[in-house]
């Protein structure tokens, strides 16, 4: 590999390492009290966006036309 691609690729893995150890990380779901307002609205945000992933990955994959369902969530 050139010299000067090296610097870039090893950006590129850090970044690619980053997302997906973030990935499992909030997969793993830590802890949260189960009476704090933060870590409850926490865990609605997370679901919500766990729900909208799902979503789009099922889209992707059976190839359904989502884009009329991604203009009414951006408004
Ligand atoms: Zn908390």
């Amino acid at each position: 590999m050139p010299a000067d691609l090296f610097l870039p690729a090893l950006a590129v893995l850090a970044v690619a390492l980053t997302a997906s150890a973030m990935e499992l990380r909030a997969a793993m779901r830590p802890p949260v009290c189960s009476r704090c307002v933060h870590c409850r609205h926490e865990a609605i945000a997370r679901r919500e966006r766990e729900a909208r992933e799902h979503r789009l990955t099922f889209a992707s994959i059976w190839r359904l036309d989502d884009k009329d369902d991604e203009e009414r969530r951006r408004r």
